[in-house]
């Protein structure tokens, strides 16, 4: 392989090195995005039932305001009793009395029933409020190592940053040129290896005797992309 194209491969090496890095780096916030958003739906979740067991609660609190009153409805309507004249007021507030204590006995079931219902909303409270301490817990570890990857991630892109620097300084300024200017349109193989016969970056077909050259060491300009076709040890005729 002539020296320059070894050079180039090298500095190709630390570029996919440095690409690489750079998209490790980019999905680092999405995935911190994601465990926010889950716990923000667990936070959601956990609201929604605490919201409920405040309805349930009110229910409660208006319940025990209408029996109270019923209550001293009756008392009322029985003290009342011993000063009616005639016997049609007499049946009228007893039937006033009977009605109102049947409306007693529906609310202390309403009352019964809303217990009932607050217990189940008090589980199912505690509940998500587990799942979400879980979350948060969870998504804290995360970001935690999330953060530590990022530090890991932008010391070895500085690290590889300066290598690539080294590299570049000792090729050729007419081939750095060329492989720069490549690169920037969006070619990555700038240096590419014989791939069963063709050139690896465009998979056109090399003729089998310049196959047989690059064989033995001579850099081969493939027509149609520009790549440096060279032999590699995946390389293949
Ligand atoms: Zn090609």
């Amino acid at each position: 392989m002539e020296e320059f194209v070894a050079q180039l491969l090298d500095l190709q090496d630390c570029d996919r090195s440095i690409d690489r890095l750079k998209a490790d780096l980019e999905s680092i916030p999405r995935e911190v995005k994601i465990h926010r958003k889950d716990t923000e739906g667990h936070e959601a979740k956990f609201s929604l039932f605490r919201d409920s067991l405040d309805d349930i609660r009110d229910r409660q609190d208006k319940l025990a305001g209408d029996r109270r009153d019923s209550v001293t409805r009756v008392a009322d309507y029985k003290s009342r009793l011993i000063s009616l004249k005639s016997n049609s007021e007499y049946t009228a507030m007893l039937k006033q009395i009977t009605h109102t204590e049947k409306m007693i006995d529906r609310i202390d079931n309403m009352i019964i029933e809303a217990m009932y219902e607050e217990d189940e909303a008090l589980l199912a409270l505690e509940k998500a409020l587990k799942e979400r301490d879980r979350a948060v817990k969870r998504s804290g570890i995360r970001e935690e190592s999330l953060k530590e990857k990022l530090r890991e991630l932008e010391n070895s892109l500085g690290l590889m940053e300066v290598r690539r620097a080294e590299i570049a300084a000792k090729v050729d300024p007419k081939h750095l040129k060329m492989y720069e200017k490549s690169r920037s349109a969006g070619h990555r193989e700038v240096v590419t290896g014989v791939k069963n016969g063709s050139c690896g970056g465009c998979l056109t077909k090399i003729p089998p005797q310049s196959t047989g050259e690059i064989k033995g060491g001579k850099t081969y300009t493939c027509p149609l992309c520009g790549s440096y076709v060279v032999w590699t040890s995946d390389s293949s005729f």
